[in-house]
């Protein structure tokens, strides 16, 4: 199957049906055209999945559409931004038409869920890789940006965290419980929070998506803030499943471990109070901003919890 066979018959139908109004042309031209209306910003972000490095070989590839469009459009929900359209760059061993079936299918069910359309791509010959590029736009200067907690501001989660760090284990399991599946759920079909993102504009003082780990997130926004945190380990927010097959080990994976794209956030107490209920119902207070300097976690002395991972192995 030729290049343009492929993308004609696998990607093409993600731009049909999912077109935007702001989408003004798509797939099949030297670059698509993205209209952004006026008193919005653009904002946009690439990410990188290699096999291997994040996520397992042969992993299912309708899993693999899903989850490699909701990590990339997790970063938007952290900017409060509506998702517009976005691009895909696939290198690929060879041209399997069960795996590209099974890549669309999952790829297509995030674009509908998501409301972002295609928009283009590159498809080349090489080790599975797969690069996201993803457009959205914001009201006017009003994105959600790290640096701008303060000291008395309240640090905030949109869920249930460590889940998806636990279903590591459980990945090669044939017959999984049903808490082994609730929790391998979290890790296949990961939900961007985008319309808590939007609904924080102007009323969060700052924003992360959690991919790394909450402690490891939370510090990007300590450090672009200038400002330090306290944390408590016993309002960390841990599902009934993940505290059923972890134990004493849950509270770790819930501050260390990576892929569960709930959010972070950090916000002023009557900026919190005056949400709409339905928005501040689906957020949990787990700590404070302080002056001082560093991320501490009280009720955690006994733990010795695994750090964030990190690229570049830095522990800090
Ligand atoms: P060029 O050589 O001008 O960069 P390409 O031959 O790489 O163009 O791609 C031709 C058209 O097909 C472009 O509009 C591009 O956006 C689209 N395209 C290529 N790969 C994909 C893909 N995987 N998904 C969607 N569109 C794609
Ligand atoms: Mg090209």
């Amino acid at each position: 199957m030729g290049e343009f066979e492929l993308i004609r018959q696998y990607f093409q139908p993600l731009a049909d049906k999912a077109r935007q109004g702001q989408l003004i042309l798509g797939p099949g031209d030297d670059c698509a055209i993205q209209r952004v209306p006026a008193g919005r910003d653009l904002v946009f972000s690439v990410d990188t999945l290699v096999e291997g490095v994040h996520f397992p070989p042969n992993y299912s590839p309708e899993y693999l559409g899903w989850r490699s469009l909701a990590v990339a459009v997790s970063d938007l929900a952290a900017m409060g931004a509506d998702p517009v359209c976005f691009t895909l760059a696939l290198s690929l061993p060879s041209a399997e038409p069960e795996w590209l079936a099974g890549y669309s299918r999952g790829l297509a069910q995030a674009s509908d869920a998501f409301g972002i359309a295609l928009a283009g791509g590159d498809t080349t010959r090489g080790p599975l890789t797969i690069t996201l590029q993803v457009h959205g736009t914001v009201p006017q200067g009003l994105a959600l940006q790290r640096s701008g907690a303060r000291a008395g501001d309240l640090v905030c989660v949109t869920g249930p965290l460590g889940d998806a760090g636990a279903a590591l284990d459980y990945l090669g399991c044939a017959m999984p419980t049903d808490e082994q599946q609730a929790v391998l759920y979290r890790y296949h079909y990961p939900e961007p929070r985008l319309q808590l993102g939007s609904a924080l504009i102007g009323k969060a003082s700052a924003a992360i998506d959690i991919s790394d780990g909450l402690l490891a997130d939370l510090q990007h926004i300590l450090d672009a803030s200038g400002v330090g945190a306290e944390l408590d380990a016993d309002k960390i927010p841990l599902s009934d499943a993940l505290v059923a097959l972890k134990g004493d080990e849950a509270l770790s994976l819930a501050l260390s471990a990576g892929d569960d794209y709930q959010l972070c956030l950090t916000i002023a107490d009557d900026k919190l109070a005056g949400l709409d209920s339905s928005v501040r119902h689906q957020l949990t207070v787990i700590g404070h901003i302080q002056t001082k300097l560093g991320l501490r976690v009280a009720n955690a002395e006994t733990l010795g919890f695994r750090q964030g991972f990190d690229h570049f192995g830095r522990s800090d």
